[in-house]
């Protein structure tokens, strides 16, 4: 049986920066990494727009998962704050959770991300503007790498890893025993079976169903509670220009007048494309932009957010997301597209509608009516942003703006974890997405080093 001081599973940015901050502070230390999916050079989604157009359900999704999870193909936005992303900081504290955040946005400059932006939301005008038309923008610095540039610095980070770490990948782990004599073993189908005294898991949202078969083996207690459910709107870059061009990515909150919900746009990505997401065989929409010009489009897309929490006695919160995504996807085939204006007449989208307005798609779906798939309450508070929108961005409500839908940002559950990221089985640490704790690059990047840095001794009690 192999053997090692540390196995890590998963290789997305929480499994890359524990195994990166490990070879630098204890390089004698014996690691391995597991991932489902493929090489950084592998991965490949078989969506050509000509033979193949839609998602055909690979074994692994090679945009959610290989090296660099499900990051490696995202707009690359390192949002460093404890505003949002997740709630790293109840875990380890805020001053620590921004040094790690800072810490990582240092190595991705060191490894490709030299001469990127960094953008910053406090005291700007827009913070103003948005108040006194009741709105609130979050405070946060947010480096813009770009799908493009991501890749380039995954690409030096593997390289500096790979003789110092031992990768394993198309190897989906099984399961993680833990053992009598301490430590834990891994088992794989493709290798056998690996003892490590200490194991980091960090498997994101696309292993979110294993991570539940783990804790339940394991008996690590879990909760789930929490799913945004909504839209993604495209419109013309112009629109938005003075947000994005002073602060690349708004990240905007709205209190509804008619049920006090809230609702927040997410994933700002000026002059970007829209594009689907797929999460266990459920189509949803997604978008990204490119740091190089020659790659950018006409459009912004944003998504327009409503968070739902359940109480007792209902407790599958990412389940209730799943049922509306099947629903456009049964009405639409997949991701459909309706103009404002069709929405607000109370009438689908048809192609020719889409054809003759403004705004040309960047995403080929199926037009429709959003209203016959999203919860009323969720729909009435898209509505009501979307004209708070318009007051600090004027265009947003025009007929020609595209909705697709749906959006849903599902939660990974909750794994009962301390303060220092380690599961009630002493070696054993669950971070990132898979975790529940971090939704976002920074965060999921920042556990990965702070657990690294306690396995190495760095990090006190
Ligand atoms: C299209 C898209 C765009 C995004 N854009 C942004 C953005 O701009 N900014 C931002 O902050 N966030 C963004 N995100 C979210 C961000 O990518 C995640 O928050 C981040 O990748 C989480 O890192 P992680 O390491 O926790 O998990 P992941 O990145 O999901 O990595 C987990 C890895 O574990 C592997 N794995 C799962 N199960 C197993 C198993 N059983 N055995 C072995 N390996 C396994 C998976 O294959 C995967 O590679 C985006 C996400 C998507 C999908």
């Amino acid at each position: 049986m192999k053997n090692y001081d540390v196995i890590i599973v998963g290789a997305g940015p929480g499994g890359i920066y524990s195994a990166y901050e490990l070879m630098k502070l204890a390089p004698d230390l014996k690691v391995a990494v597991y991932e489902k999916g493929h090489t950084l050079t592998q991965r490949r989604c078989p969506i050509d727009g000509d033979k193949i157009k839609e998602c055909i359900n690979c074994k692994t999704c090679a945009i959610m998962s290989g090296f660099g999870g499900a990051g490696a193909f995202s707009d690359g936005k390192y949002n460093i704050t404890n505003d949002f992303g997740g709630t790293l900081y109840e875990y380890i504290g805020k001053k620590k959770a921004m040094d790690l955040m800072n810490y990582v946005d240092q190595i991705n400059l060191e490894h490709g991300g030299a001469g990127t932006k960094l953008y910053s939301t406090a005291d700007t005008r827009f913070k103003r503007i948005c108040i006194q038309n009741g709105l609130h923008l979050l405070d946060a610095s947010v480096r813009h790498l770009g799908t493009d540039i991501n890749y380039i610095v995954l690409g030096h980070l593997y390289d500096e890893l790979k003789d110092k770490v031992e990768f394993y990948f198309d190897t989906p782990v099984e399961t993680v025993k833990k053992d009598e004599n301490g430590g834990f073993t891994v088992f794989t189908k493709k290798e056998g079976e690996a003892h490590c005294s200490q194991c980091i898991v960090s498997v994101g949202r696309s292993g979110s169903s294993w991570m539940e078969d783990v804790c339940r083996d394991l008996e690590i207690p879990t909760s789930s509670n929490r799913v945004d459910i909504g839209v993604r709107v495209e419109l013309p870059a112009v629109v938005f220009k003075d947000i994005t061009d002073e602060l690349y990515e708004g990240k905007i909150v709205y209190r509804t007048n008619n049920y006090e919900d809230l609702v927040r746009t997410f994933c700002m990505n000026p002059r970007g494309a829209v594009v689907t997401e797929n999460t266990n065989g459920i189509i949803t929409v997604n978008g990204h932009s490119y740091e190089n010009p020659e790659l950018q489009t006409e459009n912004t897309n944003f998504a327009l957010l409503v968070a739902k929490h359940f109480s007792e006695p209902f407790s599958d919160s990412n389940g209730y997301g799943e049922s509306i995504a099947r629903l456009s996807n049964m009405l639409g085939g997949g991701v459909m597209v309706q103009r404002f204006g069709d929405l607000i007449r109370g009438r689908r989208s048809t192609e020719k509608r889409i054809r003759e307005g403004l705004v040309v798609p960047t995403l080929s779906a199926t037009p429709g009516d959003l209203s016959l798939v999203l919860p009323k309450r969720i729909l009435d508070g898209i509505i009501e942003m979307i004209y708070a929108l318009d007051k600090i961005a004027p265009g947003t409500a025009n007929s020609d703006t595209l909705l697709y839908g749906v959006e849903v940002k599902f939660y990974n559950m909750e794994v009962k974890i301390d303060n220092h990221l380690e599961t009630m089985h002493k070696g054993l640490y669950v971070i990132g997405d898979g975790s529940g704790v971090t939704h976002s690059l920074s965060h999921a990047s920042a556990s990965g080093v702070y657990v690294a840095r306690r396995i190495a001794g760095a990090e006190a009690d």
